[in-house]
């Protein structure tokens, strides 16, 4: 299982969410706390942020296929990134998957930035010609890009229903909405005075951390943050 990291707020650094933290994406590349289905996340990682400089929102992706932890460049060049959202992750490619770039999170469609942390069979994801790649996450995003970020519950239910064993951990952007389920594995949310972060495990030891509930969708907006369970149609606040 890879993790990711998920921010909807005022303007950051990149180096502010993904390596400055103690426990943060940098450190989950060697040393993740709650990962349970592996030990570490070295094939890869992915930074997507949204670019207001240019004409509308402009989904920006910067990935690598080799570890996060020892990337000195992007250690010099995060600080001087800013975004009000991002999707970030590091990876842990599943038995059988490329390693490569293309097949590193986040994935676009020039509009949204998705993540997946988990496992699928590709065999129950239809046919796509969309897929920046064969790997199961990248099947899955052009699906879910396909039906649209409206339906995700729905998706991740259906596709749940026709693989029992899939983990479903998805994290999407589009600039002013985050997206996430908890499908299988961890997620947290973190409520600050700036914005909020969604992340498969807390960044730090701040109290404020809350565990999202397995099967449960979360939305962000600037409205506030809205988990709806999975298995029921009506959301609470
Ligand atoms: N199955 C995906 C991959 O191979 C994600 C793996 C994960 O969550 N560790 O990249």
């Amino acid at each position: 299982m890879c993790r990711h990291l998920g921010w909807l707020g005022t303007d950051v650094t990149v180096s502010s969410l993904v390596l400055d933290p103690p426990c943060g994406l940098r450190v989950q590349s060697y040393a993740p706390r709650r990962q349970k289905h592996c030990l570490l996340n070295a094939d890869g990682w992915g930074v997507g942020f949204f670019d207001r400089s240019a004409h509308g929102q402009v989904p920006r992706r910067w990935r690598s296929q080799a570890p996060l932890w020892g990337d000195v460049s992007f250690e010099s060049v995060a600080p001087a990134l800013r975004s009000h959202c991002v999707v970030a992750a590091v990876r842990s490619a599943t038995v059988g998957m490329p390693i490569d770039v293309s097949a590193t999170a986040p994935f676009t469609d020039g509009r949204w930035l998705l993540s997946h942390n988990g496992i699928v069979d590709r065999a129950v994801l239809p046919v796509t010609t969309r897929a920046e790649s064969v790997c199961d996450s990248a099947l899955l995003a052009a699906v879910i890009f396909e039906r649209g970020l409206d339906a995700l519950g729905e998706t991740i239910t259906e596709i749940a229903a026709a693989d029992p064993g899939a983990r479903l951990n998805v994290l999407a952007a589009d600039g002013s909405r985050l997206l996430a389920t908890a499908w299988g594995d961890t997620l947290s949310i973190l409520r600050r005075p700036d914005g909020v972060v969604l992340a498969s495990e807390p960044y730090d030891n701040d109290s404020g951390w809350e565990d999202v509930p397995d099967r449960h969708l979360v939305e962000v907006t600037a409205a506030g943050v809205v988990l709806t369970p999975l298995d029921h149609p009506e959301g609470y606040r």
